[in-house]
């Protein structure tokens, strides 16, 4: 049995750490914040409760494997919930166009009576890419400790692999060689900001996100998506993992090339044969070990070069009823009519976007509101990352966040959603609030960004060079949102093994 501790309460830090208890190992989890779930969390303000991280759940199979793996299967701790459409999208020029939850077949048609028989398609050829490409990526790189970028060189496939995946072509470049239409291509080039990303910059294969969307679907989980890091904490919990919250690390220790354990900000050393970072890769190698530590330099070169992902700013929406509004989806997406201005504004200049894409959050989850009738939206724009110096922008001023948040509320009025008279509540966070609340480096929402084909080589490996030191989370292999960070769990407690 291996003394093990994890830096972070994350869903990453936690399913890990669920899995090394159940393999038999002795499992500390040490939390900077006040409570668990890191950006995943569901949060009640008055009568109103919000996800303030994820609001969407794909690719639930990882999250069953989690919990049928470690004790129970997920239907006896979590109700989970098909949401339909699975996406409401509407354009500037007044169009809009429902995506049916697990069906190509209705989505074809729903596009099909929309924008012609041609866009759909266009959209089944895409799909149908997709899928090779989910394919042939998701064993051998994505379920995979990534050990070294010659091992997927190795594989007897290599030539139809390559050819499947094009990374010498980005998102935007593979989309734009099978259709024209602007509509299609809007619906795609948002997949690449699932990754933090810039679809003119990510590589071709984030097009299987599309996919996996629509295969395996758009799952809501009763109560809020924050109940599953309630979950996990509690797996946790049974198979003894014992949680530390408010214990910040200050360091990671180390004898020679070896980690011996971490010290708290109080001052407090902890031993450990083993220690699983959660928290930002960048913040754990530059900030909790000493920049001595040499066979980390090539680790801290790359995290050095990648792109961090594109931050969220969003408001927090508690709205009285009101019988002349229009029924909102579950999901809905209003684009903007120039979609490239907004990866300008984030990657380029560093601004706050003028005409955001807008997401609206408005669960049809009655657990969600202590009052019938009463809803509890979360909007969500893109935005440039916190930052007082360099690239980034400076989010902690409150005024203009305020500024800012009207102006988006008035460009959802101006698309005949009416808001202003129903707001009861409103709440803004930006950037800046995710840096402050868990020291997320710039509030980015997916750690780095998929901005070049090599991103996904520069992320921080599973297994560190630092002897006994494992990265789990969005920081790392294989990336972030809720199903990669799930996944980097297995690969890391698969790697630590039994004990
Ligand atoms: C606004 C927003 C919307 C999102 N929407 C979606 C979505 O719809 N679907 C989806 O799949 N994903 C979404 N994501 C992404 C998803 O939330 C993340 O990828 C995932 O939750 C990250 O998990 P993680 O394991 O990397 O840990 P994190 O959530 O990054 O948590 C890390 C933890 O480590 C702790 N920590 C940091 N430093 C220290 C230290 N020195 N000592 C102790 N503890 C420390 C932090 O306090 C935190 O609790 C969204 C994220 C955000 C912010």
């Amino acid at each position: 049995m291996s003394r093990i501790v994890v830096i972070g309460a994350g869903i990453g830090g936690m399913c890990a750490a669920a899995r090394l208890a159940k393999l038999g190992h002795s499992v500390d989890v040490f939390e900077g914040s006040d409570q668990v779930g890191g950006k995943c969390r569901t949060e009640w303000i008055g009568k109103y409760a919000f996800d303030t991280g994820p609001s969407l759940l794909t690719l639930p199979a990882v999250y069953r494997d989690f919990f049928l793996k470690t004790g129970e299967p997920i239907e006896k701790v979590l109700e989970l919930q098909p949401v339909n459409p699975s996406f409401d999208y509407k354009f500037a020029d007044g169009s809009e166009v429902n995506f049916t939850n697990l069906s190509r077949h209705e989505t074809l048609t729903s596009l099909s009576q929309n924008f012609g028989e041609n866009v759909s398609t266009q959209w089944k050829v895409l799909m149908e890419r997709a899928e090779k490409m989910w394919d042939v990526s998701r064993e051998p790189f994505i379920e995979s400790e990534l050990t070294s970028p010659l091992s997927l060189l190795k594989r007897p496939t290599l030539l139809r692999d390559l050819f499947t995946i094009a990374p010498w072509k980005s998102l935007r470049e593979l989309v734009r060689s099978v259709t024209d239409d602007e509509h299609l291509s809007y619906i795609i080039d948002r997949y690449a900001t699932y990754s933090g990303s810039d679809p003119r910059k990510a590589p071709a294969v984030l097009l299987s996100i599309a996919f996996v969307e629509e295969a395996f679907g758009a799952w809501h989980i009763k109560g809020g998506i924050g109940q599953l890091a309630l979950a996990i904490e509690e797996r946790a919990k049974k198979l003894g993992v014992k949680f530390h919250v408010n214990s910040p690390v200050s360091s990671i220790n180390h004898n020679g090339k070896k980690v011996s354990g971490i010290t708290l900000n109080s001052g407090e050393k902890v031993t450990a044969d083993v220690v699983v970072a959660n928290a930002d890769a960048s913040t754990v190698y530059t900030h909790l070990i000493s920049e001595k530590v040499r066979v980390l330099r090539r680790q801290r070169k790359s995290l050095a070069q990648s792109e961090p992902s594109l931050a969220g700013f969003s408001l927090l929406l508690g709205l009285k009823p009101d019988s002349e509004a229009p029924a909102m989806n579950h999901h809905t997406v209003l684009f903007p009519a120039d979609y490239d201005a907004e990866f300008d504004s984030i990657f380029t200049h560093y601004k706050p976007v003028e005409e955001p894409t807008i997401y609206i959050c408005a669960p049809r989850d009655e657990s969600m509101s202590r009052t019938p009738g009463y809803e509890s939206w979360f909007v969500l724009v893109n935005a440039p990352r916190h930052s007082t110096i360099g690239e980034g922008f400076d989010w902690s001023d409150e005024n203009f966040a305020r500024a800012y948040a009207s102006k988006i509320i008035s460009q959802i009025e101006a698309r005949g959603i009416p808001l202003r008279n129903r707001i009861e509540l409103l709440e803004v966070r930006t950037p800046a609030d995710l840096e402050k609340s868990i020291g997320t480096p710039g509030g980015s929402i997916y750690g780095s960004s998929s901005n070049s084909a090599r991103s996904a080589f520069m992320r921080a490996r599973n297994r560190s060079p630092l002897k006994g030191l494992f990265c789990v989370g969005g920081s790392a292999h294989p990336g972030g949102g809720l199903p990669l960070v799930g996944i980097s769990a297995e690969i890391v407690a698969d790697a630590i093994g039994r004990a």
